[in-house]
């Protein structure tokens, strides 16, 4: 089995049902076990097609049982003007939304360590995934929202037999909350933030772009709140280049609301760590993060790339969900954020760029 190791102290610990954080509080990343093997992907149409090159792959055997079917979502030119220019439609996915690739690795590996309970906190998408595979596993879940959070989400989530905390409050309150009744009941803490077998899962995303352009491209926009998307585009594409299938990282180019951009702030002010900030509210809720807990690697992440991070203001978001559906994308309001930073990015002739589409329309009002 492999470890945990802290990214502040390189303290290490086994792969264990209740841990969640270093003694020292740190963030936990897991030790690359170095046993690549990208010459045995398979041909399964799903994530798991990568499963060698998951890192601890021999705890996330169980696959079989807990997959929904999850990844090989289409990636299509948006345009017929623009052909350089991808979409790659996340929102073709079992619970509608990009969040599936990780959960899918850590239920699995929640399974596995024979977890009866978990426990997670979202804005709404990582929660509705959560609930349909902990269902799919028969674990038992609470999940944790703030308490505006889209009643269409809300309803997905209990359809599956989750059960619904929801919290007043900022964000930063509900992830507090589900980490103290973490605690409390001494369960897993199903976090896409803390728990690093979901980048396992999201860095399966740059794998597919590079299977289906046949190399890497250029540029890869994406949303950020938490860093999910961020971070297993990263891991991913860097695996691919150590591997000497891609000659060199694609551009990050990431994505925040005006009205909550932490990382933005950090990236322009060149500091290490992103202060937190207010949220004073935006549309996209699925990456309103004030105080993202991963933001020393997320940052390091776009600076590697020479990438940047652009910020959107709320008309932007909703004319951009507009122009989308009228090329047949309908998506959910968070979703088109990336849309707008595309049309914001000011690009180089020929440029080939992918524009993730995230979440469903039907998601959001
Ligand atoms: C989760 C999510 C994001 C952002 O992901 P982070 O991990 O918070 O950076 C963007 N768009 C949608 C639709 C999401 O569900
Ligand atoms: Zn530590």
């Amino acid at each position: 089995m492999t470890n945990y190791i802290c990214s502040v102290c390189n303290e290490t610990y086994p792969i264990q049902e209740t841990r969640w954080k270093c003694e020292c509080g740190g963030l936990l990343n897991l030790v690359k076990s170095k046993a690549d093997s990208q010459n045995k992907w398979t041909s399964h149409p799903s994530i798991w097609r990568y499963a060698s090159s998951m890192d601890a792959g021999e705890d996330l055997k169980g696959w079989p049982s807990v997959t929904l079917g999850e990844g090989q979502t289409p990636l299509l030119v948006l345009d017929e003007t623009e052909s350089n220019t991808f979409v790659k439609v996340e929102f073709m996915m079992p619970t509608l939304s990009f969040k599936d690739r990780g959960v899918a690795v850590l239920v699995t590996l929640a399974k596995q360590l024979g977890v009866e309970k978990m426990i997670a906190d979202s804005s709404g998408n990582a929660g509705t995934a959560i609930a349909a595979y902990s269902a799919r596993a028969g674990i038992d879940c609470d999940v944790y929202v703030r308490a505006d959070t889209s009643p269409k989400k809300l309803a997905q989530i209990e359809a599956h037999g989750a059960k619904v905390k929801a919290v007043k409050g900022t964000r930063e309150d509900v992830a507090a909350a589900a980490q103290l009744a973490v605690e409390e009941e001494q369960v897993f803490y199903a976090s896409h933030v803390y728990n690093p077998y979901f980048y396992e899962g999201t860095k399966t995303y740059a794998f597919e772009i590079f299977e289906q352009l046949k190399k890497a491209p250029d540029t890869v926009i994406v949303p950020v709140g938490n860093g999910t998307l961020v971070l297993g585009v990263y891991y991913g594409f860097k695996e691919l280049l150590e591997a000497n299938r891609i000659d060199r990282m694609p551009k990050i180019v990431a994505i925040q609301a005006e009205k909550c951009a932490p990382l933005a702030k950090a990236f322009e002010n060149q500091e290490i760590i992103a202060k937190p900030v207010r949220n004073e509210g935006t549309l996209a809720e699925g990456i309103a993060i004030a105080a993202p807990a991963r933001s020393k690697q997320i940052l390091e992440a776009i600076r590697e790339t020479k990438g940047t991070i652009i910020t959107i203001g709320e008309e932007a978001i909703t004319e951009a969900r507009r122009k989308l559906a009228a090329k047949g994308f309908y998506v959910e309001i968070t979703s088109a954020i990336n849309y707008a930073g595309y049309l914001k990015y000011s690009k180089s002739k020929d440029e080939v760029i992918i524009i993730p589409l995230c979440g469903a329309g039907i998601k959001s009002n």
